[in-house]
């Protein structure tokens, strides 16, 4: 099958390697879209423990090729998607029901080979369903899972306020979802005007560009501060500036991914005298069918999100592409 891979940080290439064979209990999936997300650009930069050569690729849809002895849920020609993480579940973090904490964890696209590859091998217990939903929408069920898992961990009541920092895929997601758990009023900020303009039609309740009037409109939407303030960018710089805007008892959620070595500084005054809680999210947490179900519904809208769609033998230039065009959000590889 073809398959694209990095080969040593800054290098790729799309070369012929051999079909996945189903081992026990695995299925293998013909990947129909797959796409390119910043942990694969966190690879390509070495910036992430990866073994080279490694085929990347987490966010994906397709069908069920083949599958092996003992799976009983799925059959050739299902169409499907995949959790990739797969937790050992055997470790102390695992036996305390924290799968996406294990301390051995596998991931395909990370530890084992992924979806820019024709074919990929799954375990059946990460197989999901799709439905009728097309595989380029489909293909975003794994980034709307680790939206749903902090949506899981960030209480969201009716009626809350939320400010949202960037305005990138996971943004437009965040803004739609967190909306959908009860928020009424959803401020989305970003330096770009054309992605404010899309998640203003995706369903956020107002939009302001990040330029020298941002902190003052900021502040005119909500008097009080915010009741969740989130940042999707992963900018150190930013993740700094949007604890003012927690209003007294609010949540702030870091769910964008800063660089492993960067530090950020915040007043641990303001957070003691505001009463304010700091929220993590790390990637999913067994929220797949929570994720399908938002999309099934219509409730969360991506086909807006996908700016490029490249075959899989243009895999260099869809990395170039998720990085520096000017008009990027999601990339997709088609490797069919
Ligand atoms: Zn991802
Ligand atoms: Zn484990």
């Amino acid at each position: 099958m073809k398959a694209a891979r990095i080969t040593a940080p800054l290098r790729t290439e799309v070369v012929d390697v051999a079909d996945p064979v189903p081992g026990p209990g695995e299925a293998i999936i013909q990947v129909e879209v797959a796409g390119i997300c910043g942990t694969d650009i966190h690879i390509l930069q070495g910036e992430y423990q990866a073994t080279y050569p490694l085929i990347p690729g987490h966010e994906f849809a397709g069908t069920v090729a083949a599958v092996g002895e003992g799976v009983t849920r799925f059959h050739v020609g299902d169409r499907v998607t995949a959790d990739p993480n797969i937790a050992c579940g055997r470790c102390p973090t695992c036996q305390r029901n924290e799968p996406n904490q294990c301390l051995t964890p596998q991931a395909v696209g990370v530890t084992r080979p992924g979806a820019f590859a024709r074919y990929v091998s799954m375990p059946e217990g990460n197989v999901f369903s799709i439905g009728a939903l097309p595989y380029n929408q489909a293909a975003f069920i794994e980034p709307l899972a680790c939206v749903v898992w902090g949506l899981l961990r960030v209480p969201i009541v009716p009626g809350d306020s939320a400010l949202i920092f960037g305005a990138g895929p996971m943004g437009c997601l965040l803004a739609q979802a967190i909306r959908h758990a009860g928020a009424a009023k959803v401020v989305v900020t970003d330096v770009a005007e054309w992605r404010l303009r899309r998640v203003a039609e995706l369903g956020a309740t107002a939009v302001v560009v990040a330029d020298a009037q941002q902190e003052a409109r900021l502040r005119s939407l909500a008097s009080l501060g915010y009741d969740v303030v989130v940042d999707a960018t992963g900018i150190p710089q930013v993740v700094e500036g949007i604890f003012r805007y927690a209003r007294p008892r609010g949540r702030v959620w870091l769910f964008g991914v800063c660089p492993r070595e960067a530090t950020a500084s915040f007043s641990p005054y303001q957070v003691f005298r505001k009463d304010l809680t700091i929220y993590g999210s790390y990637a999913l947490c067994r929220t797949f069918p929570q994720s399908i179900a938002l999309l099934e519904s219509g409730a969360v809208q991506v086909e807006s999100l996908i700016s490029h769609q490249l075959p899989l033998s243009r895999f260099a230039e869809g990395l170039d592409l998720a990085q520096r065009a000017p008009d990027r959000m999601k990339v997709q590889l088609l490797p069919g």
